[in-house]
């Protein structure tokens, strides 16, 4: 549709000739078009949990003593859930747009991953109580690399998070940080229920979930494969991402060589 992707004006040019002056707007008209999908989602997505605990509310407002204590019990765990839900989606937005506004730059100063590593993984365990994966980190002690910390922090854990959350229980967990040909590399690999290839180009769009009404009862925001991307992106890196279903998935990145710092000491360790 010529109309929609060009801005023209049709102007006298001397006495026999018109001149056309034509803009190419295709970028901001995609541009403008994902911000509006951005705030419908958002929107949609806060609009749900907030409807189910508005439905408790009015229930209870009206006539608290009318309902038996099971029901009061499960109206109180699902109230949880909701409110969680939206917690978790705010938390994510900020430190998406924390990200996006961010000037830190990348090569100021060193992150000493193994250190993160170690913290993320005491989380982990809290986070598979009920799962009872094994989760087994393998980590290259001496290595570590040009970034920004915070955000490194959260790419690492909501692949880790993610590798819980889709793997049913039981599951085998390995978490990896080494050096593969120069560069550092991180990996988490789980057997859980993999991912379909026509899926896969577009895990990291914003709210983009394989199976929607499942991945909301898991609790997630549907905006960690996209803060990981945004991360990656600063990194200049990029996601890589081997699934098949029933199988298991291998999400992983590497950082290049001249943000990888490796120490003369380097060792491994579990
Ligand atoms: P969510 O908050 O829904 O987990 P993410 O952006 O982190 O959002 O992930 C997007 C979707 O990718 C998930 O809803 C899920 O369908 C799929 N996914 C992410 N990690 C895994 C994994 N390790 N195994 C299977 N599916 C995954």
């Amino acid at each position: 549709n010529i109309e929609k992707i060009l801005e023209y004006r049709i102007m006298p040019y001397g006495d026999k000739h018109l001149l056309l002056v034509a803009r190419d707007v295709t970028r901001v008209t995609q541009l403008e078009e994902m911000r509006k999908d951005f705030v419908a989602n958002v929107s949609h997505e806060l609009r749900t949990p907030l409807t189910v605990l508005n439905g408790y509310l009015e229930m209870f407002n009206a006539d608290m003593t009318a309902y038996p204590p099971a029901f009061m019990g499960k109206a109180f765990t699902e109230m949880t859930a909701q409110t969680r839900r939206m917690q978790s989606l705010i938390e994510q937005l900020l430190i998406l747009s924390r990200i996006e506004a961010s000037a830190e730059r990348v090569y100021e100063k060193i992150v000493d991953v193994p250190t993160l590593l170690s913290a993320i993984k005491i989380e982990a365990r809290t986070l598979n109580q009920e799962k009872q994966h094994k989760i087994e980190f393998t980590v290259d002690s001496g290595l570590r690399v040009f970034g920004i910390e915070t955000e490194l922090r959260s790419a690492f854990s909501n692949l880790i998070f993610n590798a819980i959350h889709y793997t049913p229980a039981n599951g085998v967990i390995q978490v990896g940080w080494r050096l593969d040909k120069k560069r550092a590399e991180f990996f988490v690999q789980d057997n859980g229920e993999g991912i379909a290839e026509r899926h896969l180009s577009r895990l990291t769009e914003r709210f983009y979930r394989v199976d929607k009404a499942r991945s909301r009862k898991t609790g997630g925001s549907g905006l960690g494969l996209a803060i990981v991307k945004h991360v990656l992106t600063h990194h200049n890196s990029k996601l890589e991402i081997d699934s098949e279903v029933g199988q298991g998935s291998r999400f992983s990145f590497h950082f290049s060589p001249e943000l990888t710092v490796v120490d003369s000491h380097a060792s491994n360790q579990n």
